[in-house]
């Protein structure tokens, strides 16, 4: 069903792993799930960062095997308006294929410790607006920010 990448499990944790080298650019795959509002992200506990936001009070609880992509505060993938995830890199075969939660992030509550290793590691992910200035326009020209937001920061 996805010829690019697959869904592996190591030290009980999930994440998705290319299955081959992928250009910069690629389609890898369209993020669906269930809508919901936000009160009923509340109600998620520890599976609250299955769901995407979309809108101020809308979200999706992602389907399998979307939630299993994780965050990285230097991603190799983003996901566009249009719900699609693209690759922002090339991809080495085996590369683990993550995108920046933030980059889906405007509701002043939830936040995640974050401990990718990256030199440019945050530490605590949270709303689009609270990430340097450089970051949010490298994202903004990639196209990788939900509609929600780029709205938001237009007023
Ligand atoms: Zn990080």
């Amino acid at each position: 069903m996805f010829p690019l990448f697959e869904v592996r499990e190591q030290n009980g944790e999930r994440k998705v792993n290319a299955l081959s080298t992928i250009e910069k650019g690629t389609e890898l795959c369209t993020f669906t799930g269930k809508p919901i509002d936000f009160k009923e992200t509340l109600k998620l506990g520890n599976k609250e960062s299955f769901a995407f936001q979309v809108d101020k009070d809308l979200y999706i609880y992602l389907d399998e095997p979307y939630r299993y992509f994780n965050h990285s505060c230097e991603p190799n993938c983003g996901i566009t308006s249009e719900l699609k995830m693209v690759t922002l890199k090339p991809i080495e075969k085996n590369e683990e294929l993550r995108w920046d939660y933030s980059t889906s992030m405007l509701e002043h509550h939830w936040t995640m410790k974050c401990n990718c290793k990256k030199e440019n590691c945050r530490k605590i992910v949270g709303d689009f607006t609270t990430l340097p200035e450089k970051l949010q326009e490298h994202y903004l020209k990639a196209g990788v920010v939900q509609k929600f937001i780029m709205n938001f920061l237009k007023k």
